[in-house]
């Protein structure tokens, strides 16, 4: 039924599975459905819906030292484990290898449980849900007849001492542990976590398994990076908050990172940068609804005008008020030194005679920063904030736009504006308590008449 030969095709396109696409005995099929159209491919799975968000609660109480909670928690996912093994497989044989499986990553959590409990052991713990979903799943398609391959992620995903991405080594490693694995009609890995440069275990933060599949797609030329979700693509405005939301049928990749690093959370902050470095279409799917054509994204772009909203949240505005020295050439070159120095990026910046305007989304060196700025003047800092981002060809749109925009915020407590920086993007720093309107607002008032 299933040729037992495959050459490998290494530019193989590469599909990324997310927490509810393999939340399910139920789900888990569903992919399987998507996946066996006979074409070789390289599978990379999230963890199982939940599970991420439980294993951070467990490293949490381990952390605090609140080692009967995590106890608990522990015994009550692994609970749910069991019923999952018992659901998946109809051998006895398979249900053997899933209890296997489970028992070796909930020994792993089990033993965090005593000694001394460090970032690496936290980073250990949130991997196993990534470690446990594709083995389960590798154990079920090889249950159902097919060639499947589990290629483990910690062998070939890497991050530098900065915790960027290292691309050249990935790239290097990856096409090895190919060959070792050996002929196969499916590849499946890990999302999300990788070795850091002292060989250690760590991850790409949280919703990074879409990271995973853009960074293996350029590792290997991959011919199309699929990200499969929930969702039938990326809408023109958070469907979490907004009612009247609508799919985009196609992105350019600059309108999609921008989007994406302010906060659509469909797609992880840096998704699309290798994809986009290498001109790599990346398609975003419905694992529910395969039949849509999802939203495409390449160089090009479907038209002109504004074509979404996005939202971050969690970001600190600081003020720096300095009537004598703001207009002194340099002044902005020592005030970015000091967050160059703190390795703390800048989002929006804003600037008048006496004062200038910027927001962080990184505070672990708040403090230091708002010690060394306090030289140049009075130094204000605003907490929950939120950047709301209008993506598109923005030059292009008729004359107006901006009053259309500032129209559509009256009455919202707008922060900071950046308009002009690029053609693509107008944003406004808003108090993320009132989030949600300015969304519903521009959904109303820009987006859709
Ligand atoms: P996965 O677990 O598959 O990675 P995520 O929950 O990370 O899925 O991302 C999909 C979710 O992103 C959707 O269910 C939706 O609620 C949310 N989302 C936020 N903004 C957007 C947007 N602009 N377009 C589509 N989905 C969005
Ligand atoms: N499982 C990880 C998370 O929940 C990574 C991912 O799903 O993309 O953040
Ligand atoms: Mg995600």
């Amino acid at each position: 039924m299933h040729p037992e030969n495959f050459e490998i095709t290494y530019n193989m396109k590469v599909l990324k599975f997310g927490g509810t696409s393999v939340g399910s005995p139920e789900n888990m099929r569903a992919v399987i459905d998507i996946i066996a159209d006979g074409e070789q491919k390289l599978v990379v799975l999230s963890a199982m819906s939940g599970t991420t968000n439980a294993l951070v609660e467990i490293a949490g109480y381990l952390h605090k030292k609140n080692k009967d909670t995590a106890s608990v928690l522990i015994g009550n996912l692994e609970a749910k484990y069991k019923k999952v093994v018992d659901d998946l497989y109809k051998t006895e044989e398979s249900k053997k290898q899933g209890l296997q499986i489970v028992k070796a990553s909930f020994d792993t959590l089990r033993s965090f449980t005593s000694g001394t409990f460090t970032e690496v052991g936290e980073n250990t713990i949130v991997a196993q849900g990534e470690l446990i979903s594709t083995q389960l799943f590798t154990v079920l398609m090889t249950e159902l007849g097919y060639n499947a391959k589990l290629l483990p992620a910690l062998e070939f995903m890497r991050i530098d001492e900065d915790k960027a991405a290292d691309l050249p080594s990935i790239r290097k490693l990856i096409q090895p542990v190919i060959e070792k694995a050996g002929s196969a009609e499916f590849y499946i890995t890990q999302g999300f976590i990788c070795l850091n440069a002292n060989g250690d275990i760590d991850n790409l933060q949280r919703g990074g398994s879409d990271y995973t599949a853009s960074l293996i797609g350029a590792a290997i030329d991959s011919e199309e990076i699929q990200i499969w979700t929930d969702i039938d693509g990326f809408h023109n405005n958070d469907p979490r908050f907004v009612s009247n939301t609508r799919k985009i049928d196609q992105l350019s990749f600059l309108e999609a990172a921008e989007l994406a690093y302010f906060g659509a959370k469909i797609l992880h902050p840096q998704t699309v940068l290798p994809a986009r470095v290498q001109n790599i279409p990346v398609r975003l799917k419905n694992t529910m609804n395969p039949a849509d054509s999802g939203t495409l994204i390449t160089s090009e772009s479907d038209g002109k005008g504004i074509k979404a909203v996005a939202a971050k949240d969690g970001i600190t505005a600081i003020k720096i008020r300095s009537g004598r020295m703001l207009m002194a050439y340099g002044f902005l070159k020592n005030v970015f030194a000091v967050f160059e120095k703190y390795k703390t990026p800048i989002d929006m910046i804003s600037t008048s005679e006496v004062a200038v305007s910027l927001t962080i989304d990184n505070t672990k060196y708040l403090n230091e920063i708002q010690e060394e700025i306090a030289i140049f003047g009075d130094v204000e800092i605003d907490t929950d904030m939120s950047i709301v981002c209008i993506v598109g060809d923005i030059i292009s749109e008729e004359k107006g736009f901006a009053s259309k925009v500032f129209n559509a915020l009256d009455g919202i407590p707008i922060r900071m504006i950046s308009y002009g920086g690029s053609r693509y993007n107008i944003s406004v720093l808003v108090p993320t308590v009132h989030k949600k309107v300015t969304l519903q607002a521009i959904s109303d008032k820009v987006l859709n008449n």
